[in-house]
């Protein structure tokens, strides 16, 4: 509770009258989760549970932000109860690395993956790891966490069951969440001058269709382009055809890029008599002619194609804002100058960790699980590192 009172809304009166009992809105359900794990766990065959739910949550931010920060927000939250440290532990790590996955290979942002320091993990938790993202200003965004929880919610909330010797012992319980942050994370990480890039994985509309052409052959290239709408459809790709008479082809393309669509497909009356059409890919501008013929192949290979370059257009921007340092003084001389991300060791003292924060107004991120390189020592006391630590201003 300590952990989240500056956050936690308290409801004091309800339809007109004065609670006797005040109550919290949740900022997460553990609690809850855990009153009802209580009655249905009595033994170890009712383990491991595993429950996801979607749910709204309430944080009273100060400061909000669209999408990023919001007093009240979506998310997807995952408690599970098990046996043992190791299988709990096991799940923990299970569900960081689908975070990893999802986010990297659906959303093409890169992430470093790394456990919290402990002035930085969820309160009541024994360990936190997270997934950190880059964003083009340089600042950091916590994009999933999953933390194992020991014992602790288990012991607050009496959730015990009968093991296989018949004895009774606390379940080791999980947790682990992504929130709407994650559509803000995408639109700042892969938006540009032209508007909004969504990553083919979740666009709504993956191919916009596009006929073109003096009003004589309209009728026939829009014949021809509800044929390839049809086909695109049957592959299972997300397409849309905007055949409307009154707009301009120009004006139509460049709503389409703000819009974010992954690629284009132009189709004029010359392309229909060659049995080819054109594709434009949002992120690279490139253009492509391709056969009719072979249309769906050569969308799946640009959508592909596009995935990857926001993927390694994303890795390389945060190679290049990513600094190593081993001083404070050298931080603060980078915070000021550079954006990014700063790799440093660190002594695992809170003091120092706080100190980095007054200074510098970058916090501990994670301690990757993979660093470029290893610190060894720490950059404010100069005591050998414990830990080598990612430091950001983080949203
Ligand atoms: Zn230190």
């Amino acid at each position: 509770m300590e952990g989240f009172n500056p956050e936690l809304p308290w409801v004091t009166e309800a339809a007109g009258e004065k609670l006797e009992e005040r109550l919290a809105i949740r900022p997460t359900s553990e609690t809850m989760i855990g009153h009802m794990y209580e009655k249905w766990i009595q033994s170890y065959r009712d383990l491991p549970v595993l429950i996801n739910q979607w749910a709204n949550v309430v944080r009273w931010e100060k400061r909000t932000l669209p999408f990023l920060r919001t007093s009240e927000f979506l998310w997807q939250e995952g408690h599970t109860a098990h046996e043992n440290e190791q299988e709990a532990r096991e799940e923990t790590m299970r569900m960081l690395e689908t975070y990893r996955d999802f986010v990297e290979g659906y959303l093409a942002i890169p992430v470093i993956t790394g456990q919290k320091t402990p002035s930085e993990k969820f309160a009541g938790a024994v360990d936190t790891f997270s997934i950190e993202a880059m964003m083009k200003d340089g600042r950091a965004v916590q994009a999933g966490t999953s933390h194992y929880l020991g014992t602790n919610f288990a012991t607050a909330f009496n959730i015990q069951y009968l093991n296989r010797e018949n004895e009774r012992e606390f379940v080791h319980t999980t947790s682990w969440g992504v929130s709407t942050r994650l559509i803000g994370s995408l639109i700042m990480v892969h938006g540009d001058d032209r508007g909004l890039a969504l990553p083919p994985k979740v666009a709504p509309k993956q191919v916009m269709i596009i006929p073109i052409g003096p009003p004589k052959t309209r009728d026939m290239v829009i014949g021809r382009s509800d044929e390839l709408f049809a086909e695109l459809k049957k592959a299972g790709i997300r397409v849309g055809m905007d055949d409307r008479a009154d707009v301009r082809p120009g004006w139509k393309f460049n709503e389409y890029e703000m819009r974010g669509v992954p690629v284009r497909l132009e189709i004029g009356p010359r392309d229909m008599e060659n049995g080819v059409c054109v594709l434009v890919s949002r992120i690279s501008g490139e253009k492509k002619v391709v056969q009719q013929d072979r249309l769906v192949e050569e969308v799946q290979a640009m959508l592909e194609q596009v995935h990857q370059e926001m993927f390694n257009r994303a890795k390389a921007f945060r190679d290049e804002h990513f600094y190593s340092v081993d001083t404070l003084d050298e931080m603060k001389a980078s915070m000021e100058e550079k954006r990014g991300f700063t790799l440093a060791g660190w002594c695992g003292s809170e003091a120092c960790e706080h100190q980095v924060k007054e200074e510098t107004g970058a916090t501990s991120r994670n301690i990757p699980f993979e660093p470029e390189v290893q610190k060894t020592k720490c950059l404010v006391c100069g005591e050998p590192a414990k830990h080598t630590v990612v430091f950001a201003r983080a949203y």
